[in-house]
């Protein structure tokens, strides 16, 4: 595996099928499960490293977002990865940018709304990717389930010749989605944690046995939270998987999205909902 710390190395070891995953790093399970899947379509597996400040907000973990980039090279050559790119904040920004990807309607809700500028600051950084590796097809966890919809509408709406694949949330054995800040979480706290995915799971139960209404799958997530002490619940939403926007009956695919503090660590999680004949869903496991 090449380490490689600017676009032009990264240019310089690529040939065939590019693939590419985008990661901040400290990396686990879920982020693994990208590369491999890249690695099942891709000559060249790129994964970069970059925990980006255009993404953060103002009193945001950017400074004390975790990094151990040797431990990440060692994981991401086990999955396969081909190129890791890990470059410096001088590299991709080497002057104040002045550009911003604005993302319209899509931020109005769920995390766009708690976070300012955050999803322009995403699809700004990946646009840079696609920019300067020039991938054939980009690797996204579905556990940012407003993220993937957000970088569908960059590759699609910019003309990146990018394909833009989602994949499953994988979480760990109680349920608790992966996330590079559940290390934040003490014991106590990691055991409140559990609370989202179990409140997702009731919701889950709740459509397969027949409810449609935002009101009462909602209900079902809030319930739960609500009965565990420590977690302090930011949004529960359910909203449509096109626009991003709140729905009242679960009639077209759609997502069922929390966010919440546990502690002073904010957690997100989300199940899918795919409207058919029959309505299926992918809450994802480990
Ligand atoms: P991050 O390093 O948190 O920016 O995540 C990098 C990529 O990994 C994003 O596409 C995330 O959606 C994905 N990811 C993070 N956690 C998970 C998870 N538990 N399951 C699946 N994908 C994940």
């Amino acid at each position: 595996m090449n380490i490689v710390t600017t676009f032009e190395g990264v240019r310089n070891s690529r040939s065939g099928i590019v693939g590419l995953v985008p990661t901040m790093g400290y990396l686990h399970e879920g982020h693994l499960s990208l590369m491999r899947a890249a690695r099942g379509e891709a000559d060249t597996v790129v994964a970069s490293v970059f925990v980006n400040p255009l993404q953060f907000g103002e009193g945001e973990d950017l400074d004390r977002y975790p990094r151990d980039l040797d431990r990440d090279a060692e994981l991401a050559e086990k999955a396969g990865v081909d190129v890791l790119f890990a470059p410096s904040v001088e590299e991709m920004y080497p002057i104040e940018p002045v550009m911003r990807v604005t993302v319209g309607h899509l931020g109005d809700h769920m995390c766009g709304a708690f976070r300012p500028g955050h999803f322009e600051g995403v699809a700004t950084v990946v646009a840079k990717l696609f920019a300067g590796i020039q991938p054939d097809v980009a690797f996204f966890g579905r556990k940012d389930a407003q993220q993937l919809v957000v970088l569908e509408r960059l590759a699609a709406d910019l003309s990146f010749p990018v394909r833009v694949v989602g994949c499953p949330i994988v979480r760990e054995p109680d349920g608790v989605a992966m996330s590079s800040r559940n290390v934040y979480l003490s014991q106590e706290e990691r055991t409140s944690a559990r609370a989202l995915s179990r409140g997702l799971a009731r919701a889950v139960d709740a459509v397969a046995s027949g409810e449609r209404s935002a009101e009462v799958l909602v209900g079902e997530v809030s319930d739960e939270c609500r009965a565990t002490p420590g977690v302090d619940v930011q949004y529960i939403e359910l909203v449509d998987t096109q626009n991003l926007q709140p729905i009242d009956v679960l009639d077209t695919d759609a997502i069922l999205a929390i966010a919440a503090y546990v502690g002073s660590t904010r957690l997100i999680d989300n199940a899918h909902f795919w409207v058919g004949d029959h309505v299926t869903w992918e809450l994802g496991g480990s």
